[in-house]
């Protein structure tokens, strides 16, 4: 995986930030200079048809699915991730009031589980869908849900990997508990897409959604994605209904038709340039498998804990990321007293992670250009920053 890296605009920083922002591709530029000089500037309103731009959602879709575990034709790309949670959890309310996979027509499904570690924006928006839906919200850690599952629950929102702390949640068992119940799961995937195997498909995940800037690299706002199981599109009824997800968009209907498969979550016009450079950012991944990635992303994280065992003074930071593989996804979080400016200080020196309110350092780890070396030194300048205050 090593001759990655030169496919990546890199300098002489330890870039541990690719859990926010994924590095650039060489390839994005060029490619965004002629989508716009040629397709926009030359060919102007033709390149909806000859250069593909109307389709783009759904074909880059279809680039993210392999990363992910899913078959073609169940993911569409647009909108940001919040957008996505509000059609996935509305969505799969639905799919839980609808009489589908053997639950009864009418049953009062009146109840939404949220992830209590969720990464805020889920939570502010999931709330919103129940108060619209009539739905109670309540709030149960990831291993505490097949527990709190009942007769009532409609949908589930998980986030596979927590944004803060880097564990991995048991997306196949914690799926197989609420499908039993009756309920749909909606899979957040922001932290594990690009960074270890998810398996949507084979573990039966109903819906997900995951951003595209991570670890996929697509670019700062670059289009959120949308899954929705095959076997689940003729029923799933978006709460965002936009005229591009129409069965006959240019038909110009006065009412609406859903079109079929993964379109069914377009809303309006696709983000063009950043759906492009994202599409561009994902020729990075041409040849490489998922579980290679996910075997140097445990060996560069499990390094990193040694070296930050080796040369951080005793007692300075506390490791909140699980031991454990199965439990951790690809970053490292230590929480640390004085963690805000302990992280300028790294990164005044090379390193750049990122500080999360109130006390964590978090290293991401992108196993496609991140080398040991570069691990090795940002421990180093770890335990050199934390050795010079007191
Ligand atoms: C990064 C992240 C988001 C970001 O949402 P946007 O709408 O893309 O800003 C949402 N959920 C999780 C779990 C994230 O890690």
């Amino acid at each position: 995986m090593a001759d990655r890296r030169a496919l990546f605009a890199l300098d002489g920083t330890v870039y541990l930030d690719g859990n926010s922002l994924g590095a650039l591709p060489e390839a994005v530029p060029g490619r965004i200079a002629d989508v716009i000089r040629r397709e926009w500037g030359e060919l102007r309103i033709r390149s909806w048809d000859e250069s593909g731009w109307w389709t783009a959602p759904e074909r880059i879709g279809d680039l993210i699915a392999p990363l992910v575990g899913a078959a073609p034709g169940q993911i569409v790309v647009g909108d940001s991730t919040s957008v996505n949670v509000f059609k996935a959890v509305v969505g799969a309310i639905r799919l839980a009031r609808a009489g589908t996979d053997g639950n009864p027509a009418g049953t009062a499904r009146d109840e939404l589980l949220v992830d209590a570690s969720t990464f805020p924006t889920d939570g502010y928006i999931a709330a919103s869908a129940a108060r619209m839906t009539g739905c109670e919200i309540r709030a149960v850690l990831p291993r505490d849900v097949p527990q709190a599952l009942g007769p009532r629950t409609a949908a589930v929102l998980l986030n596979h990997v927590d944004y803060r702390g880097g564990r991995l949640h048991d997306l196949p068992s914690l799926t197989r508990a609420v499908r039993a119940a009756g309920a749909y799961t909606v899979w957040d995937l922001c932290h594990s897409a690009g960074a270890l195997p998810v398996g949507l498909d084979a573990h039966g995940v109903d819906l997900a959604v995951g951003c595209t800037y991570k670890y996929l690299n697509g670019g700062p706002g670059s289009p959120a994605y949308l899954y929705v199981r095959r076997d689940l599109q003729p029923l799933f009824d978006s709460p965002l209904p936009g005229w591009t997800g129409h069965a006959e968009p240019f038909g110009m209907h006065r009412g609406y038709t859903p079109g079929e498969g993964a379109l069914r979550g377009r809303v309006g016009t696709p983000e063009i340039l950043s759906a492009l450079a994202l599409e561009e950012a994902l020729t990075v991944w041409d040849g490489v498998a998922i579980e290679e990635v996910r075997a140097k992303s445990l060996a560069l994280t499990d390094f990193f804990l040694e070296c930050v065992a080796r040369y951080v003074p005793e007692g300075r930071v506390e490791v909140m990321t699980p031991a454990a593989h199965h439990e951790r996804g690809s970053q490292i979080a230590l929480r640390c007293a004085d963690a805000e400016p302990v992280m300028a200080g790294l990164i005044a020196r090379g390193v750049v992670g990122d500080f999360r309110a109130p006390d964590t350092l978090r290293f991401g780890f992108t196993p496609l250009y991140l080398s040991f070396a570069e691990t090795e030194r940002a421990a180093r300048v770890l335990g050199e920053v934390l050795a010079a205050r007191p």
